[in-house]
């Protein structure tokens, strides 16, 4: 007789982004052309100075173990960073760095979660939002989030149980920016019961117009926000693994534990390579977001010529999530069967996501050209 795995991992559902993307790897390896528009990995190399910063410090000998918060250049280059976007000076001891945004989700979830405790998550979202609280014990409860926050929908679904609230501007998978507003409504919410915020800007670098709506800049909110950052997005650096948690003050020293424990710190010449890409910013993001907005107007045009699909221009990301007149996962799977051309259903991100698709405009501009010929060629239904 074998034991059986863990509950934790056997019923955590897999990634749908992830699975996409390596059946795409798989089909190409057998010699499939496929054209990805499916994986939230840009296809913008990282800069040569971001690498040589790496090599460097390598070189140099920073191949050991380092402070589990992180390398203080970094995490005062995270808060200069953050001063400048939103205008909000944290402190540098309120950074933690950590292994990509998504392990700075875990990691908040991890100081906040209690088993049983409920933590509500945005829908449709990003697919990992509910596995992380589960991981920590707690349950995912989906609201949706589709077109707006809706404070009336979100006293529904608060319980005595409900500890936290996960919200993600620019949101993955539609590209929407929440408002001022709206960001006002749900901290007036979070305050009146007690809630910790947890809020995903992994996407905030690539905002094409005004400025970035965040709740750090609202008074009273920074002792209740936790913000989530990456370097992943805005530099091309998905595969280095680098993010940053920022807790409410004072908090980090606690959290920091989790970090100790398990991968202990990121890698310095990682976090070499970050402190160059963050001094390069001006010089770089600019011309990423042109590259991408450029590329969302293309695509939003070419595919609102389709019969059944309806498209919007998002104000931010590298994602356009059309409605499509056809369930969403016959269509997908229609067009990577019959024209080579990945998507994710929007129903993977959650329930209110159905009827659409996202397609992640990661891919080269000849590609795109390519898929948008396809799709206009075959539409959406047989
Ligand atoms: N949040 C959102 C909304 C995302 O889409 C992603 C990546 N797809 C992440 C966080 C995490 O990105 P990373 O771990 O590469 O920083």
């Amino acid at each position: 007789m074998t034991r059986l795995l863990a509950d934790r991992v056997v019923g955590l559902k897999p990634s749908a982004t992830v699975e996409m993307t390596e059946r795409v790897r798989a089909a190409r390896a057998a010699g499939r052309k496929i054209i990805g528009l499916s994986s939230g990995d840009p296809n913008i190399q990282t800069d040569a100075r971001i690498i040589e910063a790496a090599e460097r410090a390598m070189r140099g000998g920073d191949t050991h173990y380092g402070p589990p918060a992180g390398l203080p250049a970094l995490r005062e280059a995270i808060v200069a960073r953050e001063a400048k976007r939103s205008g909000v000076a944290y402190d540098a001891a309120d950074v933690i760095v950590t292994p990509g945004g998504k392990f700075a989700l875990l990691t908040a979830l991890m100081g906040v979660v209690q088993a049983g405790d409920e933590v509500l998550v945005p829908e449709p979202g990003w697919v990992s939002y509910g596995p992380c609280v589960r991981l920590c014990g707690g349950t995912p409860i989906g609201i949706s989030m589709l077109d707006r926050i809706d404070a009336a929908a979100l006293e529904r679904v608060v319980t005595p149980r409900t500890v936290a609230i996960i919200v993600n501007s620019p949101v993955n998978p539609t590209g929407r920016v929440f408002s001022e507003s709206e960001i006002a409504s749900l901290l007036a919410f979070a305050t009146k019961h007690d809630l910790w915020i947890l809020f995903d800007q992994v996407y905030s670098d690539l905002l094409y117009e005004g400025i970035f709506p965040t709740p750090a800049r609202l008074p009273g909110a920074k002792e209740r926000v936790f913000i989530i950052d990456s370097l992943s997005k805005t530099f091309g650096m998905t595969g280095w693994r680098l993010g940053a948690l920022i807790t409410p003050p004072g908090l980090a020293k606690t959290i920091l534990k989790f970090i100790q424990h398990s991968v202990y710190c990121v890698p310095g010449f990682v976090q070499a390579a970050g402190i160059t890409a963050l001094s390069l910013f001006d010089e770089l993001v600019p011309h990423y977001r042109k590259m991408f907005r450029t590329r969302l107007e293309t695509a939003a045009r070419g595919l609102s010529t389709v019969r059944g699909i309806t498209c919007d221009i998002p104000p931010a990301t590298f994602y356009l999530f059309p409605a499509v007149a056809a369930p969403d996962t016959a269509v997908a799977k229609r067009w990577l069967d019959e024209i080579d051309v990945a998507t994710v259903p929007g129903s993977s991100f959650g329930s209110s996501g159905a009827g659409h698709l996202r397609l992640s405009l990661t891919c080269s501009d000849r590609e795109l050209d390519e898929a948008l010929t396809r799709i206009a060629r075959i539409g959406i239904a047989a």
